[in-house]
């Protein structure tokens, strides 16, 4: 078996993608060689003792950091900066800081100003998970085949970015790095507009379904069906996702609405090869990405 990549990892936030990287390391055995857990509530952290796959579980952040070697943020974007400022200190020198969250501008905005030196910032977006949240969530395989997106910002040490790049290579993951800027405009028109999306058609059913009888959800077609599914998503983590991916995201919005209302003219219109064109270039995508593996 390949050494252990870390001594001694400490996990912050068992959820879905915390709980998954917890899974992976014991299975695997050559990701750390002592896991530590740590989370916000008790009933969590009972819930990580029960399940098993922490070999430490500590109750408070900044003690479950002392003498690690890599510590992995897997808190709600908003949450970053609290957390920092409780662990901050008790970061020992050396040690690789990343994490797993879905925008990086505000990662580098809340993490570097508290960055102890000869602490090493390394993050990470693993572009991989389901719409179930919590420690009873996650499972060993969830980044298999997946991207995952590093964001070092300039002058990082090369043996961290290394590290951390190890680790998701184990995890079965494909690499990509850019810089936090370019990410979060990516991951603004393929993640958290269409989550956006999601959200609203399920508000606008719902304020629909209180004006007609015979009844909305009854009939859910497949479409439908398949939106609900992203906005049964984790409320705290979407709220911080939008909130601090705003500026992306608005841009993202803002052109989506022109082209949604182009298209709607095209059908008032009845203008067919508008029509055609943009369900075509739907179809087009989909088979790329099935193609891809992506799908
Ligand atoms: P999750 O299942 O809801 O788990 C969140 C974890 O964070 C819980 O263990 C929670 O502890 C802990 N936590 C919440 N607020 C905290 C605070 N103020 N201080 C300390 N711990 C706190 O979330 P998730 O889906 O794994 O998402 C975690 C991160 O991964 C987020 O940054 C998200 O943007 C990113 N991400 C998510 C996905 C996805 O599809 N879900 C995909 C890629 C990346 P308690 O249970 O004790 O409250």
């Amino acid at each position: 078996m390949a050494e252990a990549l870390f001594e001694r990892l400490c996990l912050i936030g068992p959820g879905l993608i915390g709980s998954s990287i917890a899974r992976l390391a014991k299975e695997r055995g050559d990701i750390a060689r002592t896991l530590v857990v740590t989370a916000k509530t008790e009933r969590t952290l009972e819930r990580v003792r029960e399940l098993g796959f922490a070999d430490v579980v500590e109750a408070d952040a900044a003690r479950a950091v002392e003498g690690c070697d890599g510590v992995i943020l897997c808190v709600p974007v908003g949450a970053y900066r609290e957390v920092m400022v409780r662990i901050a200190p008790h970061l020992a020198p050396g040690c690789v800081l990343s994490d797993v969250g879905s925008t990086k501008g505000s990662v580098l905005r809340d993490l570097l100003p508290l960055l102890p030196a000869g602490v090493h910032l390394v993050p990470a977006h693993p572009m991989a998970g389901t719409e179930y949240s919590g420690p009873d969530a996650g499972f060993s395989t969830l980044f298999q085949g997946r991207w995952c997106i590093l964001t070092p910002p300039p002058g990082t040490d090369p043996d961290a970015i290394e590290k951390v790049s190890e680790l998701w290579r184990r995890a079965g993951s494909q690499l990509e790095r850019m810089d936090a800027a370019t990410h979060d405009r990516v991951v603004a028109i393929v993640s958290h507009l269409p989550h956006l999306i999601a959200f609203t058609i399920c508000s606008t059913a719902d304020d629909l379904a209180q004006e007609t009888p015979e009844g909305v959800f009854r009939f859910a077609a497949s479409g439908f069906r398949d939106f609900t599914r992203i906005a049964a998503s984790d409320v705290a983590m979407w709220r911080d996702v939008f909130l601090n991916n705003r500026e992306a995201l608005l841009e993202m919005l803002a052109r989506f609405t022109e082209d949604a209302a182009a298209l709607g003219r095209a059908v008032r219109r009845g203008e067919v090869e508008f029509i055609e064109d943009r369900i075509e270039r739907g179809r087009k995508i989909r088979r790329s990405l099935i193609e891809m593996k992506q799908a």
